[in-house]
């Protein structure tokens, strides 16, 4: 089979986007993916509109999905006390379902190939990287690694984060409710989590929480914790007494870590939640991972020219910190703080009474739009 130019491993948002891009600008790209699309994700589903100049820039038309415009955060602690807040840059609502699809069929008309498979292993040799799955191998001269949270590549590496413990899990499932607010992402905290609801273009609430697995393994099962824990904050207790299960079941992963990540390793450029998770309770992973393939895009499209992967390695990491990392470094602050009930209660008040800072917070882990040239 003939060389690529890239590889590209993973076809989430950061992968499928970053394939997009090349692509569009001439390059042969191979997507490795180990699951066929569409199919559901735990995510929250709010994404940032940060991300849609970039988006419209490689011709890919949201609007063709009637997607709710966000512009309002409600925040709730345990106890019930609540803030709303306007959302500076706001966002949109998008199940993963429709998004990945829609990212997939833009990247097949523009020709990128796929295989749906795992990949097994990346071997880098001189001039050129050797990808093999359990049947086959494939080369590239660049190889982007785009395999989110947790895969089996991070183990096969020996990645740094990997034998760290990762404390939480992730849970996920649509809900039909009669009259959730169109234009509100809401953020509610219980005891060892928090939970984000908000439309998608599927009119159901996408109810996402994130649970420390200390506190979730008490519990026999979800609809166990749901009950006992989730119910006790008053708002989300009215929501299920409103709300009725769309999905057959809920979605779970666990192990979800935060630890620092390399942004470059084994010579790969590491894109989205492979170079870092930022805290979901941020809404802007996606978001990241999006403008993250931009980033990674420009630096290979500049290798065609000068050939030398030091620069591309060095430019692609000083780009990510200068993006990222400060946003990286306030999500954990938040998250911090959120988790804390004496904390958040005080950090309500004055923000009750000083609205400006619950912004600032805000804009401090959301980018602006991305520029496009
Ligand atoms: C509970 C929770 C809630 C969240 N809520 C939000 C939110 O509301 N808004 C927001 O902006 N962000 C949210 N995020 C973050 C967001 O989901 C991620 O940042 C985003 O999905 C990152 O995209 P990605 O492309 O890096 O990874 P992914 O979308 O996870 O894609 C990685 C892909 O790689 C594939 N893969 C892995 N290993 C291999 C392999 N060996 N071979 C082939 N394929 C492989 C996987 O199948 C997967 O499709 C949330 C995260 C969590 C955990």
């Amino acid at each position: 089979m003939k060389q690529r130019d890239v590889i590209v491993i993973g076809g989430g948002l950061a992968g499928l986007t970053a394939a997009i891009h090349l692509a569009k600008n001439g390059l042969s790209v191979l997507v490795f993916e180990r699951h066929a699309y569409p199919k559901h994700k735990v995510c929250g589903e709010y994404v940032s509109n940060e991300v849609i100049p970039y988006l419209n820039s490689l011709g890919v038309n949201l609007n063709q999905l009637p997607l709710p415009q966000i512009n309002q955060l409600l925040i709730t602690t345990s106890t019930g006390k609540e803030i709303n807040q306007d959302l500076p840059l706001g966002g949109f609502g998008i199940s993963r379902y429709a998004f990945d699809e829609l990212l997939y069929q833009k990247a097949k008309e523009l020709k990128v190939d796929f295989i749906f498979e795992k990949v097994k292993d990346v071997v880098v040799m001189e001039e050129m990287y050797s990808v093999s799955t359990r049947n086959d191998s494939f080369t590239a001269k660049l190889v982007l690694g785009c395999f989110g949270k947790r895969s089996n590549l991070d183990q096969h590496f020996n990645r740094n984060f990997i034998n760290k413990p990762a404390h939480w899990v992730g849970i996920k499932a649509h809900y039909k409710h009669p009259n959730f607010p169109v234009n509100k992402v809401e953020l509610h905290n219980f005891d060892g989590g928090y939970c984000g609801l908000s439309l998608t273009e599927t009119n159901y609430v996408n109810v996402c929480y994130l649970a420390k697995y200390k506190s979730f393994k008490q519990y026999k099962n979800i609809e166990d914790f749901n009950e006992n824990v989730l119910r006790k904050n008053k708002h989300l207790n009215r929501f299920f007494n409103e709300a009725e299960l769309a999905f057959d079941k809920h979605l779970a992963i666990a192990q979800v870590s935060f630890e620092k990540k390399e942004r470059v390793e084994n010579d790969m450029l590491m894109l989205g939640d492979t170079a870092g998770l930022i805290h979901p309770l941020c809404g802007n992973g996606m978001a990241m991972a999006i403008h993250s393939a931009k980033l990674a895009s420009e630096e290979v499209l500049a290798f065609q020219k000068h050939q030398s992967k030091p620069i591309l390695f060095e430019n692609y990491t000083q780009k990510w910190k200068m993006n990222f990392e400060s946003r990286m470094k306030f999500g954990n602050y938040f998250q911090k703080l959120f988790m804390h009930q004496k904390l958040t209660n005080f950090g309500m008040a004055i923000g009750s009474k000083m609205p400006f800072l619950v912004e600032k917070m805000i804009q401090k882990t959301h980018g602006k739009p991305i520029e496009c040239s």
